[in-house]
């Protein structure tokens, strides 16, 4: 049958880039590879940011954006967390939702399935009003995405925080893990991002499919333990590794890519805390002498500290915004030559990508470990916040790609460590064992990515569907 060109897509992404990256690479193949349109409805809390523009802004004619009017949240308390913004974000953008819906419906626009991200499955609701399939994409690892469909269950389990409990936790297909490791929103059952998350994972059930954001020869059990068909539980699609090829940030990167050029081939550790990942002053201190220590090559994307503003010897309007003030004092003279020091942020796609990158010490974003997976590059992990200390865990315990420096007993990471670890994974015996087990990676991503696989299927399904 010809390609039904007029089936039309709806992508409702929650705030925050590391949301939108992926949902954009799902776009695009939905564009590319099968012909759909696709617009994407984005909630706010306020003005889209810079890069969110930029983003949406570079996208081929076939893949739309709207903005929905930002909702007020000045109701909420000064120490709110993420999920419960996010939550909100959405819950109160209904209305407008439900007004670009009818635009499309007015327009003759086929919509054929809506797909909203991890905290989006209020607009459900709004979705069936108007026949349309509610989906969900998942932009982490099928571990977490099995852990949210064990939640309700774990939640009457156990009456007490999941980080005391005696045993570990057994999410289906996984590894068991310590309560303690579990994503944030899931280490404080009396705040609200908790209920959040717990009344999210049982809507999920709500949903016709899930996709997600990885592949069966990077979490074989998982995905296993997803496809398991039950009643009440929607089909579960691996559509990964979706990730960013091609993150066209100009100018301001070409700097660090030019030095990666005159580097030694696989000798350079690229440090990078995702989008928004941060550390304290003491801890870019042993950091900095670490890396000096280790005596490798690295590529650091540096941020000031989150502790500054109650340093008042760092702390002035004029020099907060320097995150070079903040490290030690003659490390980049003493490191010059061998480690490159970049403000804020790196293209890391193309850092990731370069032939002297060989090794990413990473907070463990799911997007950033995609990256570096599709690359071959092996990890050294340092998870910071949501769901990385799980991530963390995977890679090292189970998918073996990844080393782990351990925390001294002060809660700081201690230089010593650190040069070690590093060492361990630029030279070392370690080293050599979890980058050949990244290389198969690599190739089983590769073949994943040429491969007709779920996201076909789903794109089968949707334009199958009967119109009403
Ligand atoms: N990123 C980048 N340059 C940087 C930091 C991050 O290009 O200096 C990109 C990175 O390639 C990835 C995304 O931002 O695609 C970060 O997503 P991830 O899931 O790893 O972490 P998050 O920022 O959501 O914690």
């Amino acid at each position: 049958a010809p390609a039904d060109s007029s089936a039309h897509v709806a992508i409702l992404p929650s705030p925050g880039m590391g949301h939108l990256i992926p949902l954009v690479e799902l776009a695009k193949r939905l564009v590319h590879q099968h012909n759909f349109s696709i617009t994407f409805v984005i909630p706010t809390d306020g003005s889209p940011s810079k890069a969110q523009r930029s983003v949406l802004g570079s996208l081929p004619s076939t893949i739309h954006s709207v903005f929905l009017p930002p909702v007020n949240l000045s109701d909420l308390p000064e120490d709110v967390k993420i999920e419960t913004t996010i939550s909100l974000t959405v819950a109160r953008s209904l209305p407008s939702l439900r007004d670009a819906f009818r635009s499309l419906a007015g327009r003759g626009t086929r919509v054929v399935a809506l797909v909203v991200d991890l905290f989006g499955t209020d607009a459900f609701d709004v979705a069936r009003e108007f026949n349309v399939s509610p989906y969900i994409f998942f932009p982490s690892t099928a571990m977490a995405l099995s852990l949210f469909f064990y939640l309700p269950q774990l939640d009457e389990m156990v009456s007490c925080e999941y980080r005391e409990m005696q045993e570990p936790v057994k999410i289906p297909g996984c590894l068991p893990i310590h309560g303690g490791e579990l994503l944030d929103p899931a280490q404080d059952r009396k705040n609200d991002a908790y209920k959040w998350l717990l009344y999210h994972t049982k809507r999920y059930r709500l949903a016709e499919g899930v996709m997600v954001n990885s592949f069966t020869d990077l979490e074989k059990g998982a995905l296993q333990a997803l496809r398991e068909v039950e009643a009440g539980k929607p089909a579960v699609y691996p559509v990964g590794p979706l990730v960013n090829m091609d993150s066209s940030t100009g100018v301001e990167g070409s700097e660090c890519l030019k030095w990666l050029d005159d580097q030694p081939h696989g000798s350079v550790l690229f440090v990078s805390f995702g989008s928004g990942g941060t550390l304290s002053l003491d801890q870019i201190t042993e950091l900095a002498l670490g890396l000096e220590m280790s005596e490798q090559r690295f590529l650091w994307v540096a941020r000031s500290p989150n502790d500054a503003v109650s340093n008042a010897t760092f702390f002035s309007v004029d020099s907060h915004e320097d995150p070079f003030d903040f490290l030690p004092k003659g490390f980049l003279e003493r490191t010059k030559g061998r480690g490159l020091v970049v403000p804020s942020w790196a293209p890391q796609p193309q850092v990731l990508s370069h032939g002297s990158t060989g090794g990413f010490l990473t907070h463990c974003g799911w997007n950033s470990t995609l990256e570096s997976v599709v690359n071959g590059v092996p990890l050294i992990v340092w998870p910071l916040y949501a769901e990385q200390k799980m991530n963390a865990w995977m890679l090292t315990k189970d998918i073996k790609v990844a080393l782990r420096p351990k925390a001294s007993e002060n809660g700081l990471v201690g230089r010593e460590e650190i040069a070690n670890v590093v060492r361990g994974l630029m030279e070392g015996e370690e080293g050599k064992r979890v980058r050949n087990r990244m290389k198969d990676l690599k190739e089983a991503a590769a073949r994943v990515l040429s491969e007709d696989g779920s996201l076909s299927e789903l794109a089968r399904r949707w334009k199958n569907q009967k119109c009403t």
